[in-house]
Formats: structure tokens, sequence, C-alpha cells
């Protein structure tokens, strides 16, 4: 009996303290009077947040996410370009599946010992339970990689066409003294590459337009139960940074960059009532502890032996027992202090 109040308890929406015996004699315990018991079916709904490689692996897309989409099936050639779109579908599990049969019955046939994936997908699905739009938009390593990728894009175009460094490559001014004849061609080519001041200046207010733009739009994909009203400027955001990274400045479509400007992050953004609480920071913080236990371990020449030791701290670090001392001692040290 107690088994079944507690699982119904478990089950309503409100947090209800179950009285002992005696407290049911207590005549201010009768005057209680309880809501009305919500028996309705609350659903759950399940997403998958981490990063795209992660997400990769687990569609049966494995090493293809600096290549493909995650969510739709547009040819890496077209990825940023808006008349293509309407050539892509959205990703399920059931097409997945169906990839990954037409992917084995080809390779049954050949003798070849790689083999080109079907549209990316080489293995079956790992996660079978959470369809593909359920997988969230990563809004921080997107930020990551679109930042890196553009302030790679800036420093180039100021090496070639200020700093006269050719195309960014490590080759200075001072190599290129030392062969005469390749000089003289190498100057040749660079006198043509010179751009007028109000060229560059341009140039770098569009950066600048596009940093603020990034900052805009990522710290709005933040944001939980985001109003019509904040969707209609997000909305207008992307569009303006999709003018300056693929017509403007030409920065290349990379799968983040599609991600982003080709419409995924917003749908789900709308849909899923904002991507605030579904980020994949916590990534971040575990690819610091990683970095930290390969910098501890980076001596241990043998792989395995390093694997062990690796695995012995993370084991450590999330030890309860092992953390609930750690908080008693500290509490305890700041009781005395
Ligand atoms: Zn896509």
């Amino acid at each position: 009996m107690t088994f079944a109040w507690i699982m119904l308890a478990s089950t309503l929406n409100f947090f209800y303290k179950l009285p002992s015996s005696n407290e049911f004699v207590d005549d201010e315990m009768h005057s209680v009077e309880l809501d009305p018991i919500d028996t309705s079916i609350k659903q759950l709904k399940v997403y998958i947040t981490g990063i795209l490689a992660f997400y990769a692996t687990i569609l049966g897309k494995p090493n293809t996410s600096n290549s493909q989409c995650i969510w739709c099936d547009l040819r890496p050639k077209f990825l940023g370009m808006k008349e293509m779109l309407t050539s892509a579908s959205k990703w399920t599990i059931e097409k997945l599946k169906a990839a990954k049969a037409r992917y084995d019955f080809r390779t049954s046939r050949s003798r070849a010992k790689t083999h080109k994936t079907e549209k990316g997908v080489s293995a079956s699905p790992l996660i079978t339970a959470v369809e593909p739009e359920d997988i969230m938009f990563p809004v921080l390593h997107d930020q990551i990689g679109l930042v890196n990728k553009s302030l790679d894009h800036m420093v180039a175009y100021v090496e070639k066409h200020v700093e006269k460094l050719g195309d960014g490559h490590a080759k200075t001014r001072k190599d290129l003294l030392a062969a005469e004849k390749a000089t003289e061609q190498a100057l040749d080519e660079l006198d043509q590459s010179a751009v007028s001041t109000k060229d560059l200046e341009e140039t770098m207010d569009l950066y600048e337009q596009l940093y603020g733009l990034l900052d805009k739009i990522f710290s709005d994909l933040r944001k939980i139960l985001p109003s019509e009203e904040e969707l209609v400027d997000l909305e207008d955001a992307i569009k303006y940074a999709r003018v300056i990274w693929i017509e403007r400045l030409q920065i290349s479509c990379t799968p983040k960059a599609h991600a982003l400007f080709d419409g995924h992050a917003l749908e789900q953004h709308k849909r899923v009532e904002g991507l605030g609480d579904k980020t994949e920071d916590f990534v971040e913080h575990g690819h610091q502890l990683g970095l930290r236990d390969e910098r501890r371990t980076w001596n241990i020449r043998n792989f395995e032996a390093c694997q062990r030791s690796q695995i012995r701290n993370t084991r450590r670090r999330n030890q309860p027992i092992i953390n609930d001392i750690i908080v008693q001692v500290t509490e305890g040290r700041n009781g005395r202090m």
C-alpha cells in the first residue's frame, strides 16, 4: 500500500510530503484539503546535445562532420547555396537505415578496400530512439567554429593585401628576397593584389559588422522561450550575417556555417522554445578535464598504462563518496575560519 502511495505521489505534479502515522491523527492534518489529483499523462521530450563529431558518429556517419550536414542530406558542395536547399531532404532514422542498407549492398559487390559513403552514411545509427531533428544545434561549438574561421579569413586577407606576405603562408618577404627571380615574380603578383585604402576600410568594416552580428546571434540562441519579436530580430540578424559571410566576404560555407545560415539553428530554436537550456557547454568542460588528464599522463609511453591512469582518475573524479568527503572537508574548513 505504502509503495503504491509512493508511486502515485511521484507521478503527481506537486510535491507532497507523505505524513507519518502519528501525523494522521493530528487535528491540523485532517483539516488539510488536497488539490484534486492530476492523473493526466505527461509526455517527456528527449533531446540530444553534444558536438558535431559525436552527432555524426551516432547517426552512422563517422568522420563526416567537417563535410556533411547533420540534419539534412545536402551535398557538401551545395552548402550555403540557397537555390540548392530544396534538393536536400531532412534525415530521419528510417532514411539513415535505408542509406546504410544501400551502402552495404554496394560494398558487398565491390572489391575495393575503401568505399564511398552513401551521402556520408557508412554505419548503422547508434541511437534510434531520437530522431535527427531532436539533435540540438551546438550553440557554443558552432560559435567557436565560425569565429575561428572568419578570424583566419581576416588574417589571411590582411597578410595578402596589407602586409603582402602572399597567401597567408609562411613565405615572408625575407624568404622571397633570397631567390631574386622568384622575388620579382612574387612582387609583381603582390602588386596586382594591392587594394586601395577605401577597399581596405570597407572590408574591415564588413568583418566588424560580422562579429557584431555573430555576437548577437549566439547570445540570442541562448535564450529560453523567445518571444515572437525576438525571433524576427534573430532571423534578420542571421540573414544579414549570411550575406556578409557568403556573398560579400566569400568565406567558405562549412557544415557549421550551413547549420546556422541555412535555417537549421533557427528552426530548432523556434520548435523547441529556445536552445538556451539545451546547449552543449558541458562538452567543453569535459574537453578541459580530458586535456588535463592528457597533460598529467603525457610521459606514460605505454598506451594501455596511459589509458588506465586516465580512466582511474575519471572514476575517482566521479565517485560520489569521495566528492561528498571533499564537500564535508571544505565546509568544515570554512566553518573553522
Ligand atoms: Zn543541412
